[in-house]
């Protein structure tokens, strides 16, 4: 009897005492390729040793000190890393404990900026039907996960409304182009600009990459360009939440970087501290910053753990050593060897409809017919049984279940860790070849 409230109730988790590299070692003495870095979290896999020195020097010598008296060196370092350069515009970051609170942050702060320059009717957001921001009210209410929202759905906020989103596997027509279909989205955005009025919109909020509600979807090319457009025309900004598909994950620092525009803010955590510490973020462009300093002068919002020290070191660590060792290369060419060898082993499988993904995020769409993309009945749990398969083969990996209005099959993601070498991607996508077979 576990005297600690899991996930679930009934099926108490294996316990995980070591980890080094990919390797999860449990209890048991079994060892698990942890093949999506938990949730896309562990980028550098596990016990780095320079992450690991950065905590202990940290932690002897000042592990915490109140934001609300103090700043720290890890901190400040940690903010001149990210937004030094001003990439994008973006000139500040602030540090949270994770990625709901980083699009708690980011909302409050789009909703602060316009009142800041008289705009005071800009209180409502749109965002896109099958994503995910995070589990707490506002991240909640912004997300599009029916699954997640729905016990919770008298107390989620109205100020939000839901489009499309960019997911060509099942939203673009077979006989329409891809500049259609971006077409056809953007006229949706606007479309939906219009009927709540266009100048009471703060904000459109997406993942530029869907992580857990649609398993790695990528959006179409010239996708963020036509919805940054739609956005500039209305005045409203453009908020980029890059907390699983961000810091690395697709082959650049920010996934961003690959779709032409740059976002007014940006929500990041997960690869931001690799799991070593708990660790969120936003980064800020200068002319929301701007408006801040010659309006009120702070940002209304605040937590106790803001820029936590020993996690701002922690993270600090962890992108110094994927800057030094050049992970990004590698997190490019071990994710055009995933797409072959996943393309190998299920391009012509009869239950596999989708592989799709960038870099080191990638994920198959499991399907009961190839043609029609039928999803398999989601009442079979199938990508549970998926999971307990790769689990009995020593792997873990991260799957999702279909949606019962059949927008979405069953999926698998992996997300390895940026030091993950050839012979452990191959390594990875056998072992789900084989678990695939065997769960169906
Ligand atoms: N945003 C995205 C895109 C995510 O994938 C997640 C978590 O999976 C979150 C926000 C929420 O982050 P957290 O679980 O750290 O609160």
């Amino acid at each position: 009897m576990s005297h600690l409230l899991h996930r679930g109730l009934r099926d108490i988790p294996p316990q995980a005492v070591s980890a080094e590299g990919l390797i999860v070692r449990l209890a048991d003495g079994r060892e698990i390729i942890d093949a999506s870095g938990g949730a896309a979290v562990s980028c550098l896999g596990h016990g780095h040793p320079r992450v690991i020195a950065a905590l202990r020097a940290q932690v002897e010598t000042l592990p915490f000190a109140y934001n609300g008296f103090f700043t720290t060196a890890p901190a400040e370092a940690l903010a001149d890393r990210l937004v030094g350069a001003a990439p994008g515009g973006l000139t500040h970051a602030y540090f949270v404990s994770g990625g709901s609170e980083a699009n708690e942050a980011a909302i409050k702060l789009a909703r602060q900026y316009f009142v800041e320059i008289g705009q005071t009717q800009r209180h409502r957001f749109i965002a896109r039907r099958q994503s995910y921001h995070g589990n707490t009210l506002g991240a909640l209410s912004a997300g599009g996960n029916m699954a997640r929202r729905a016990l919770y759905q008298p107390l989620l906020s109205d100020a939000f409304s839901h489009v499309s989103p960019a997911f060509a596997y099942r939203g673009q027509e077979p006989a329409q182009s891809e500049a259609d279909y971006v077409a056809r989205l953007a006229a949706e955005l606007e479309a939906e600009f219009q009927r709540v009025g266009p100048d009471r919109v703060a904000a459109f909020i997406a993942e530029p990459v869907v992580g857990a509600t649609l398993g790695a979807a990528t959006a179409p090319a010239g996708y963020f360009q036509a919805m940054r457009a739609v956005c500039d025309r209305h005045g409203a900004l453009l908020l980029l939440d890059e907390v699983m598909c961000g810091m690395g994950r697709t082959g650049t620092l920010h996934a961003w970087e690959q779709e032409g525009v740059a976002p007014d803010i940006q929500m990041i955590a997960k690869g931001l501290g690799g799991g070593y510490q708990p660790i969120g973020g936003i980064l800020i462009s200068g002319r929301i910053i701007a408006a801040l300093e010659a309006g009120s002068g702070a940002f209304a919002h605040g937590h106790t753990y803001l820029a936590h020290a020993t996690a701002c070191a922690a993270a600090l660590a962890v992108q110094q050593v994927i800057a030094d060792d050049d992970l990004l290369a590698n997190v490019r060419a071990m994710g055009i060897r995933l797409d072959d060898r996943l393309r190998a082993r299920f391009g012509n499988h009869a239950h596999i409809g989708d592989v799709r993904g960038r870099g080191l995020f990638q994920a198959i769409e499991l399907v009961a017919d190839r043609d029609t993309k039928t999803p398999f009945d989601p009442g079979l749990r199938l990508h549970e049984r998926i999971k307990a398969e790769a689990f009995a083969r020593g792997m873990a990996c991260y799957p999702m279940g279909g949606t019962i209005d059949g927008r979405r099959g069953d999926h698998v993601l992996l997300a390895p860790p940026y030091i993950a070498t050839g012979a452990e991607i191959d390594r990875i996508v056998e072992i789900l070849g084989e678990a695939v077979d065997a769960a169906i």
